[in-house]
């Protein structure tokens, strides 16, 4: 039925304030959304733009394995925050710096950028001697060497404001250096989680969840969707067992591993075991990795960013090497006993069992892609895959166990296992995690597909039992959020306000007038403080400054008495300044200030021509002068409201000069300026002119229409003329619950005082709807009852001498009716109704109660 469907309709656009766009938090992966590779994010809120790490993935080449920089504009990020070291994480960051217009500044920690340094050098090193020359490299090692150092190393725990943007990074566990960042910008609290892992292991400091601090998005890693791990002892455990019946059958383990992370937690474990296992210790144990060489000294050096397992050992090596006097063991708890660090494969001897570990970790190309082609065909050795797998490389290709290795065709006869030592959260960790933070939003990246669905389900199925629902996002690349955030906006009172004491309890009732403070609200980045002006420039460090705005016309027609006539008929009295009030005690003749050609003769007589003959103050801040040349001036104080009035007085002014009654006066009084006839010609010929103007009751006989206008020259000073116009359909009362039509008494009740007395009146007879309906035809006759009242309503309202039901204004998206009736103002916008009011009553004050 048309009726109920405008009542839902109208109960749809109740009130409901619109969403700022700048209230809402944009979130865009520019890779790692949906998937594991080249993560890059995108964060905007408030204007400002944080990325979050520049990696490349690890199973394309060239430009095709860097994130999607072409879809934003990475000129505008204030601040790049690289997560760890992994290719996945940082290795298109030198292509960031080098070849992109970014110009913002770079943080990691300081043991991510000793290694990250190590790193791009070796793999655009091996990316220049790569097997596969097609591949173009995005960038060369001048490019990382010039761009290096533009990047800022910070430390865990300790916070930095860079364009009042602040950064925090927490322990992520995972690898060396591997940080959560914690982002606030404008009082909105974000935690990206990196690559993260909970579990205690040999030497990383696990994450943990900050302190103290309310997060509002939490992005986090997917890694594992809800697949969980098996306990950290009984893996290592089984790590064991496989690699020792490898050796125990006669062959040899290949290790595929990431030269650096993983790799140093898995020769910890195999050093321990040797240590502890004097039978396997014929067996060497190789490190081929130059890369993992070089880092070592990194290891060394941070041992103090690692855990208390490793400060333990330190000590301990420390106090054995001053026992033996020999000085070995100085490389602390990373000078391993068992393991010999391999500088090339062409010095390696392959002549029986040993354990390999060799990068690349998922046997892309290199070392352990030559190892794995060379030891594949031999049932006798094995592959143990320790790490996280990429959808299409090498090493998820060989987890499937194929009977040959494609691309090579090579057979496959070793066996291949997997233990996950890719400290990455499983999925209860996460869960955990997430349960912790307990952020209303959450993100996740870092995850294929299928993974990431699974978590998502899993964290949405939560919510069943929480009465704050979370959100949980998951965008694939170059999908943009946009997620709305209200934050409260806190302003603190300072100066000669701050003295202002506060009331002693809140108004009890919306009856009782709440104690109001009227300040200028500074906004300096994001915090606000609300301050008398004359505090702006010791609290902002701000000058004022008052404009003082002037404007004269000439007037040849209208005289001053007509002036003071039109600006009383539009402004109601007007205050006559000093200035003129002593000029007319100067005066030759005593017949009063009001006569005003009187004084302007003798002004001719006896002053200068410019002298000021008249001065008035319109609605107390316009001030016209009148100068006995003819010419008129305005001043007043520039501000918007003013600013109105001033142009309100011009238009008056210009109006009256071209009046019928300007006109005739001229043609009276033109002969006497020339003839300098003397005062007694001047008084009647003044008097005439007077008797011309129709005697004026100020407000009293304004035509409603003459009230409209001067309403709407309010409203068009503030808003601007095109945003101003009459609403021509009326507000209708609503209908009674047990009837759709109207009643006369339900519309007279509406009405105000002034309406027609009579209930029975001829308005409320016109629209009596015609008695014989069928429920048939029930939604014509509605639309016709709309009509039928509406032209009642207009009806009611001009027979009050109201000439249009209602004034809109609109600015912007924002609209605003203004009722005239009873001078409502309906607003979904809360602020701009006020704006409106505030203008509406204004003048209503000025021009005195508009109807009746
Ligand atoms: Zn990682
Ligand atoms: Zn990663």
């Amino acid at each position: 039925m048309a009726s109920k469907r405008k009542a839902s309709a109208m109960a749809a656009a109740a009130p409901e304030e619109p969403v700022d766009p700048a209230d809402e938090l944009m979130f865009l992966c520019l890779g790692g959304g949906n998937e594991v590779g080249r993560s890059c994010h995108i964060i905007q809120y408030k204007g400002k733009t944080v990325m979050l790490d520049a990696g490349q993935h690890p199973a394309y080449d060239g430009l095709a394995a860097l994130p999607f920089f072409d879809d934003f504009d990475l000129s505008t990020v204030d601040v790049l925050l690289i997560s760890h070291f992994h290719i996945d994480h940082a290795a298109s960051l030198p292509y960031v710096l080098a070849k992109t217009n970014f110009r913002g500044r770079v943080f990691m920690t300081h043991p991510t950028k000793a290694i990250y340094k190590w790193l791009i050098q070796d793999s655009v090193r091996v990316g220049n001697t790569s097997s596969n020359p097609t591949t173009q490299l995005v960038y060369t090692e001048q490019d990382h060497l010039n761009t290096f150092p533009m990047i800022e190393a910070i430390d865990y725990h300790t916070t930095h404001t860079i364009s009042s943007i602040r950064i925090t990074p927490y322990p992520a566990g995972h690898v060396l250096g591997a940080a959560m960042f914690l982002i606030e910008i404008a009082g909105l609290n974000i935690l990206f989680t990196g690559d993260y892992s909970r579990e205690q292991d040999r030497h990383l400091v696990s994450a943990e969840v900050p302190k103290g601090v309310r997060v509002d998005v939490l992005i986090t890693e997917s890694t594992y969707g809800i697949a969980s791990h098996v306990p950290r002892l009984e893996r290592e455990q089984a790590l064991m067992k496989s690699i020792t019946g490898v050796l125990n059958r006669g062959g040899r383990v290949l290790m595929p591993v990431f030269a650096l992370g993983r790799a140093q937690e898995l020769l910890l474990i195999l050093d321990e075991y040797w240590g502890k296992h004097r039978d396997y210790q014929r067996y060497p144990i190789y490190y081929a990795s130059n890369l993992a060489r070089k880092c070592m000294l990194v290891y060394q050096t941070y041992v103090g960013a690692m855990n208390d397992n490793i400060k333990r050992l330190f000590r301990e090596r420390m106090a054995e090497a001053e026992a033996s006097g020999d000085g070995a063991g100085k490389g602390g708890p990373w000078d391993f006993k068992f393991i010999r660090s391999l500088k090339s494969i062409d010095r390696f001897e392959d002549v029986g069992g040993c354990v390999m570990l060799a990068s690349p970790g998922m046997l892309q190309n290199g070392v352990s892609r030559e190892l794995l082609e060379r030891w594949a065909p031999s049932e006798k050795n094995g592959v143990i895959i320790t790490g996280y797998s990429v959808e299409g490389t090498m090493a998820k290709q060989i987890m499937q166990e194929p009977e040959q290795i494609q691309a090579v065709m090579i057979p496959r006869r070793c066996t291949v296992q997997e233990y996950s030592f890719a400290a990455h959260v499983d999925g209860t960790e996460n869960r955990e995690f997430i349960e912790e933070v307990s952020a209303p939003v959450v993100i996740l990246v870092h995850g294929e597909v299928h993974n990431m669905m699974r978590l998502k389900s899993k964290l949405l199925s939560l919510n069943a039992s929480k009465t704050d629902k979370v959100k949980v996002f998951s965008p694939r690349n170059c999908e943009e959020l946009r997620i709305p955030f209200k934050t409260d906006k806190t302003a603190k009172v300072v100066g000669k306000l701050a003295s202002i004491p506060q009331p002693m309890k809140l108004p009890a009732d919306d009856s009782e007038e709440p104690q109001l403070i009227t300040g200028v609200l500074v906004q300096n980045d994001f915090k606000m403080s609300l301050m008398a002006p004359e505090d702006l420039r010791e609290y902002a460090g701000l000058t004022t400054t008052t404009i003082a705005c002037k404007q004269r016309l000439k007037l040849s027609a209208a005289g001053v008495d007509l002036i003071k006539w039109g600006l009383e008929g539009t402004f109601g009295s007007i205050e006559e300044l000093p200035e003129a009030k002593q000029l007319s005690k100067n005066g030759t003749n005593g017949d009063g200030a009001d006569n005003g050609d009187t004084k302007m003769e003798d002004a001719d007589e006896e002053f200068p021509i410019d002298q000021v003959v008249a001065a008035y103050l319109v609605m107390g801040c316009v001030a016209v002068r009148y100068r006995s040349s003819g010419e008129v001036e305005l001043e007043w104080e520039g501000n918007m409201l003013n600013d109105g009035i001033a142009d309100a007085v011009m238009a008056v002014l210009l109006g009256i000069e071209s009046s019928p009654a300007a006109v005739k006066r001229s043609a009276t009084k033109h002969p006497h300026s020339h003839s300098h006839s003397h005062g007694q010609d001047a008084d009647a010929d003044a008097d005439t002119n007077i008797l011309t103007l129709p005697h004026r009751n100020l407000h009293a006989t304004l035509s409603p229409e003459e009230r409209l206008e001067r309403l709407m020259m309010f409203l068009e000073a503030q808003f601007g003329a095109d945003n101003v116009s009459p609403i021509a359909e009326p507000k209708l009362p609503p209908l009674s619950p047990t009837t759709k039509k109207p009643t006369p008494t339900t519309e007279d009740n509406n009405a105000n005082n002034n309406a027609n007395p009579n209930p029975n009146g001829e308005s409320a007879m016109d629209v009596s709807p015609p008695s014989s309906s069928s429920d048939n035809d029930n939604d014509n006759d509605s639309e016709d009852d709309q009509q039928k009242r509406q032209r009642a309503e207009l009806a009611r309202l001009h027979k009050l001498g109201i000439p249009v039901p209602g004034v809109r204004v609109k600015v912007d998206k924002m609209e605003a009716s203004v009722w005239l009736e009873a001078l409502e103002v309906e607003c979904g916008n809360r602020v701009f109704a006020d704006r409106v009011r505030a203008v509406v009553e204004r003048a209503v004050e000025v021009t005195a109660p508009l109807w009746g």
